[in-house]
């Protein structure tokens, strides 16, 4: 049995390189759909339930929206995106440093493992950066 949850967030990103408009700082309403995956429980207060979607809600909320909601996310082994950060930083707004270049495609991988990392049975992520544009992952690579 199979369970989706919907949630969005909103962060600043930018290619640096990229050959079109993606190169500047601009930002997305993603909208992540995290399905998760797993027996029903049998008995007890969430008896017939893959989870308690508050319990994937809380989840989620530490381990993705937390660091990732209004900050500006950068590519941490690029010295442009870096030199924005570090500015971004003295002036105390929120950033969050990602070991790649923040496409879409590599922000699911990212947040499938932390939502593993956090426990969670987690099967897919979609992650939609715009209403017609997403990366799906279901955990093999590639
Ligand atoms: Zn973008």
């Amino acid at each position: 049995m199979k369970i989706t949850k919907i949630f969005t967030f909103d962060s600043s990103h930018m290619l640096d390189g990229h050959d079109g408009k993606c190169q500047n700082l601009h930002g997305h309403t993603y909208t992540l759909e995290i399905t998760v995956s797993d027996g029903l429980i049998p008995n007890g207060a969430k008896s017939g339930m893959v989870m308690d979607f508050t319990d994937l809600k809380a989840i989620v909320k530490q381990a993705i929206i937390e660091p990732f909601d209004h900050a500006f996310i950068y590519d941490g082994s690029n010295p442009r995106e870096q030199q924005i950060a570090a500015l971004l930083e003295g002036w105390n707004m929120k950033t969050l440093r990602l070991p790649f270049r923040t496409t879409a495609e590599h922000m699911s991988i990212e947040m499938y493992g932390r939502l593993k990392k956090a426990g969670l049975n987690v099967c897919r992520i979609k992650l939609w950066e715009t209403p017609t544009s997403c990366a799906e992952y279901e955990g093999d690579h590639p």
